[in-house]
């Protein structure tokens, strides 16, 4: 980060109202009595007079607090040019003014060149003269230090190359940019040995090769471009814009600046990585949402048509047969509902409802549904709920919940060859209405080993134990987690291996004060369903099988129904201009017009037979998840494959035949 108020500009401000201070490096004692005269004459306000006789000492002495520095060039331990070099090397900001000999002016302008502000011929300056240089030389030098302030600010720095002299010129932050070990303002490159070899030659010469092309091109504008250099610590992307300024016989004079963008290259490809990753996502989850619908919708038939072949008369070696495609398909339809949810999951577009239920019974109805395989097992269960403490009516989500619970449960039973499955609920605190309550699911199976602890929770992550892989997707517990923590809770696992395993999870719930359960039909068994009823029922549907499976289906359940097919939405909505239905069975991806398209037609078309309710039929279960049917004017929705006792209720509550 730049410090925007570095203690230099301060301590400026404060100097510049108390008076000046300056440094003499001067070792005729004559010499800089004189001086400190003349300045006493001028009446200039100086606040300390710092005097060395020696360049070694003037070195040490100097501080970045000094405002003038005079130095002479002819010192005990240094002589001539190289003086003020030395100097200027160690304190490149240094506002120097030179003590030249008398006769000796070119030096002085040599050293102006170089770097220092001004040059005074020792007994050929006056009191006005001295004055005049200080005041220009502490000004120009603010004005200086400013502008190298200003570029460090803006993370820029100048150069200029000369040809012609083979000199470079630098400002202070070319070096801090680069990271460089500074070689000064302004260095010739044939006076440093191995020049050649140094990173700075490689990388100018590059520019030089840039801006020479295009200038013989007639490109007088110049370059911009950006340079990648790896010579400092970290890679450096710096972006150049340099110009041929002028030419100095044939040899061109560059002028150019140079600023560091790593951070503004860094944060593009992070921003261009992270919407890369976001549209990969958004294409999994097309093809898995896609891939998943193409599987479930001839699982549609596989399942159906089991359900309808056990019901008939079958001996018993065609039962167990049957028996067995309906286990496998349901299996199968398992996985597939993982992989969509858990594509739904990671990309958080699941909301959460908050209804009230009874979570006694729910747990109930965990065990009783696990109960066929912990008594095949012969494993003993016990669930402990105080109902003291945990209220039997809480506000959650109930599916949601029961998924994790499955999960969870599904996993103690299918690990655990002996001993028991415990599950407790425990009251972990409350406020205001809100309680947190934390469920433990105990098993001694084969439990985990340590180091696995945290990446079962990952997707796809099966352990192997004594070579032995356990049916299963690695998605289950993946799903719970995603499924706890979204709902703010936490999840964790202890085990030991060899022992068992431990799985808990913490979710907080509201509480109705009103405990007395409002009893809601929400399914199938909650109904009393008149088999004689008479209702008719369209059937939009363009898969042969699935015609097939939905009449037989329907049919076995109200032998009066009277119900005609169409194959697709146009003709759903040809036979309803002639006739009217009690409900109609729409499926949603369909040729000539889709169910979208024939369900708005109905509305807004047909007026005699707007009111009829729509159920839409579809194996996108994202669509029906969200409530997106309703979008689109249908009334409900049965997902393919469908539950035979779920399309009975649904085509029930809307004939009013319960
Ligand atoms: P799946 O059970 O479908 O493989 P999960 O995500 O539910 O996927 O579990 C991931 C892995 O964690 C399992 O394959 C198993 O190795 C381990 N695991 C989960 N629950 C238990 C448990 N109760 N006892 C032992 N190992 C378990």
């Amino acid at each position: 980060m730049v410090d925007i108020f570095p203690n230099q500009a301060a301590k400026n401000n404060v100097n510049a109202a108390i008076g000046h201070r300056l440094l003499v490096i001067e070792d005729n004692m004559g010499d800089a009595r004189m001086l400190q005269l003349m300045l006493e004459e001028a009446e200039f306000a100086t606040r300390e007079i710092v005097h060395c006789i020696n360049l070694t000492d003037g070195l040490m002495k100097y501080d970045e607090d000094f405002d003038v520095v005079f130095l002479d060039l002819s010192l005990p331990d240094s002589r001539g040019f190289e003086t003020l070099e030395r100097f200027l090397l160690r304190h490149p900001n240094a506002n120097v003014i030179v003590m030249t000999g008398f006769s000796d002016k070119e030096m002085g302008i040599k050293a102006v060149k170089a770097g220092a502000q001004d040059f005074l011929p020792k007994g050929d300056y006056e009191v006005d003269k001295l004055i005049r240089t200080l005041y220009y030389s502490i000004e120009r030098s603010n004005t200086l230090k400013r502008f190298d302030e200003a570029q460090r600010l803006a993370g820029i720095g100048s150069w200029e190359l000369r040809a012609e002299t083979k000199e470079f010129f630098f400002s202070e932050d070319i070096y801090n940019i680069l990271e460089a070990e500074s070689l000064g303002k302004r260095f010739c490159y044939s006076d440093i040995p191995d020049f050649r070899d140094h990173h700075f030659y490689r990388f100018f010469t590059d520019i030089h090769k840039d801006v020479y092309n295009l200038y013989q091109q007639g490109n007088l504008k110049g370059i911009q471009k950006e340079y990648s250099l790896d010579f400092s610590k970290e890679e450096k992307i710096v972006l150049v814009r340099c110009y041929i300024a002028k030419f100095e016989g044939v040899n061109p004079v560059f002028f150019g600046i140079l600023q560091d963008i790593t951070e503004q290259r860094k944060a593009a490809v992070l921003r261009q990585e992270k919407e890369l990753a976001e549209e990969s996502a958004k294409l999994k989850e097309e093809f898995i949402t896609n891939v998943s619908h193409e599987m479930r919708t001839p699982m549609n038939a596989i399942l159906g048509m089991s359900n309808i072949l056990l019901n008939t008369q079958l001996n018993t070696e065609q039962h167990d047969c049957m028996k067995s495609i309906k286990q496998s398909s349901e299996v199968l339809l398992g996985i597939v509902n993982d992989i969509l949810e858990i594509s739904t999951l990671q990309n958080d577009k699941v909301s959460y409802e908050n209804q009230d239920f009874n979570l006694h019974e729910m747990m109930l109805n965990v065990i009783e549904v696990m109960q066929y395989k912990i008594t095949e097992k012969e494993l003993s269960f016990d669930l402990s709920i105080d109902p003291e403490v945990i209220p039997k009516i809480v506000i959650g989500d109930k599916l949601r919940l029961n998924q994790i619970l499955f999960n969870l449960v599904g996993n103690a039973v299918k690990f655990t060859d002996r001993g028991f499955i415990k599950i407790r609920l425990k009251d972990m605190g409350r406020q205001n209405n809100k309680m947190t309550i934390q469920f433990e699911v105990e098993d001694t199976g084969i439990g985990i080993p340590n180091d696995k602890l945290e990446a079962i929770f990952d997707t796809f992550t099966r352990v192997l134990t004594k070579n032995r892989l356990f049916e299963g997707t690695g998605l289950g517990l993946s799903i719970a987690r995603k499924l706890v923590v979204q709902q703010g809770g936490k999840i964790w696992v202890t085990s030991r291996l060899g022992e068992g395993s431990t799985f808990f999870f913490s979710l907080d719930f509201a509480i109705p004060i009103n405990q007395e359960e409002v009893v809601k039909v929400s399914s199938y068994k909650d109904l009393v369903v008149n088999p004689d009823h008479a209702f008719r029922l369209l059937l939009a549907e363009d898969n042969k099988l699935n015609q097939l499976v939905a009449k037989k289906t329907l049919e076995k359940q109200w032998k009066n129904i009277h119900l005609v097919i169409a194959e697709n939405g146009q003709k759903a909505v040809e036979i309803l201009e002639r006739e009217s239905f009690d409900v109609i069975l729409m499926d949603i991806q369909m040729p000539v017009m889709d169910g979208y398209e024939a369900t708005h037609h109905i509305r807004t078309k047909l007026p005699n037979r707007a009111h009829i309710p729509i159920l839409a039929m579809t194996a996108f279960a994202h669509i029906a998840k969200e409530d997106k049917f309703k979008e689109f004017g249908l009334d409900d929705f049965v997902l393919k494959p469908f539950d035979p006792e779920d399309l009975y209720y649904k085509v029930a509550i809307y004939t009013k035949n319960c």
